[in-house]
């Protein structure tokens, strides 16, 4: 692609979060396009960082932890690029000026609020960080109509069903959306089963390469339940108009079904470098160097319900999203809490599902929440997942 066509899409992005999964790959998509960076954050990895800033030449480079920022200022000393720190260095990066794309790839709340702070200042959001969406969604689609600036999905399913709405330009003709999900590791073991499984085990998803805690949490179907509330607050529909069903093969990656009865799906091999640079480059298409999709070798194409009764996380979710206010950002909480929980092996498998359930059931009342209801009822969460084991 000219250097005149990718000026045509976005000029300049910064990736928070981009030595995870999403991260790296989406360096790698924004490298194919000839897109120039202007921050890049992450937690404490400051030797990828390092290896990113080297190549890439962003202006500002930042990690949450203070002390990994130290090293990683040491490590860069002979470079242009300057160094932050901490929540200011996360607010300061995703309000970069000359930036107009800011790609959220952090994992977890914490990427709330260098969201909001990225809308403000106007920014287009490519959103890969659902859990945003899932406890401030609110907040965050009343701040993005308010700065006029774009909630590009990234996530595959979203981005399916963005996809398939392209044209469609009254939303009241969209009947339904179906989120296809793989079912990850365990679809079809039972709850005694699953209170043996490993984490070993969990972190085997069938389909796709993923972060751990989205690996685990596609395990326990709490991914889907959040991709539920993330699909209702991007595309303004009610629950009741949101189903899921298992599509083991994740060649079919999400459906809309029209007031018509026609249904429209958008196809392709499981790879995350599509969706990411469709965000990047919509409305227009561009070439991608994903594997394509070959109808005559792929899978038969199955399709079954969910499994609520040994998998409660889906309908956790939706009661969750049906209470509002903060409901849904204790269950995150309880949840992130209770992934890591799991992942240092204190806690097993079942015991996840049990700990969002009683975050759910604690969680207060609170219509039209502030960030800062949404930040103590995830906190309060944490807390309470982390005494109760
Ligand atoms: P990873 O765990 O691979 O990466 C997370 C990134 O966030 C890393 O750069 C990490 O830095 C950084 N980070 C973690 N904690 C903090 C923190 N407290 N403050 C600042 N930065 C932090 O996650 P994924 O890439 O898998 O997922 C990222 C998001 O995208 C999640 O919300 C996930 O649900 C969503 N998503 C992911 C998909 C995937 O294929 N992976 C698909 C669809 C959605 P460090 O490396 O230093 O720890
Ligand atoms: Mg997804």
């Amino acid at each position: 692609m000219s250097g005149e066509e990718a000026f045509a899409v976005r000029r300049r992005l910064s990736i928070l979060g981009s030595t995870g999964s999403i991260g790296r790959q989406s360096l790698e998509v924004m490298a194919a396009l000839g897109l120039s960076v202007g921050a890049l954050t992450a937690h404490r990895n400051a030797a990828l960082l390092e290896e990113q800033v080297r190549r890439f030449r962003p202006e500002l480079a930042v990690l949450a932890d203070e002390s990994a920022a130290r090293d990683l200022a040491v490590r860069l000393a002979d470079t242009p690029t300057r160094v932050a720190a901490g929540r200011s260095g996360l607010l300061e990066a995703a309000t970069l000026e000359g930036v107009d794309t800011v790609l959220t790839a952090v994992v977890g709340i914490a990427g709330a609020e260098p969201t909001l702070a990225a809308i403000r200042a106007g920014k287009d959001i490519a959103l890969a960080n659902k859990e945003t969406l899932v406890c401030a969604g609110a907040l965050v689609t009343a701040a993005a109509r308010e700065a006029g600036v774009e909630l590009l999905p990234v996530d595959s399913e979203h981005s399916a069903i963005f996809q398939c709405l392209q044209g469609c330009a009254d939303r009241g003709e969209v009947e339904r959306i179906l989120l296809t999900a793989s079912g990850g590791p365990f679809y079809g073991k039972d709850w005694q089963a699953l209170s043996l499984v490993t984490k070993e085990q969990a972190l085997q998803h069938p389909n796709w390469s993923m972060g751990a805690k989205i690996t685990v949490d596609s395990a326990t179907m709490m991914n889907k339940g959040f991709e539920v509330i993330e699909a209702m607050w991007l595309y303004d529909l009610p629950l009741e108009r949101i189903d899921v069903v298992i599509h083991r093969e994740s060649v079919i990656h999400s459906l809309v079904e029209f007031r018509d009865g026609a249904v429209l799906a958008q196809l392709g091999v499981p790879d995350m470098r599509l969706p990411i640079q469709y965000a990047l480059t919509w409305p227009r298409r561009l070439p991608c160097p994903t594997p394509r999709l070959d109808l005559l070798r792929c899978p038969n194409l199955t399709f079954l319900p969910p499994d609520g009764e040994n998998f409660p996380c889906l309908d956790l979710a939706r009661q969750a999203a049906r209470r509002g206010g903060v409901v849904p950002a204790a269950l995150n909480g309880a949840n992130e809490a209770a992934v890591a929980l799991f992942l240092e092996g204190r806690i097993g498998f079942c015991d996840i599902p049990r700990l969002c359930q009683r975050a759910v059931a604690a969680a207060p009342e609170i219509p039209a929440p502030s960030l800062e209801d949404v930040l103590s009822a995830d906190a309060a969460a944490r807390a309470d997942a982390r005494s109760g084991i």
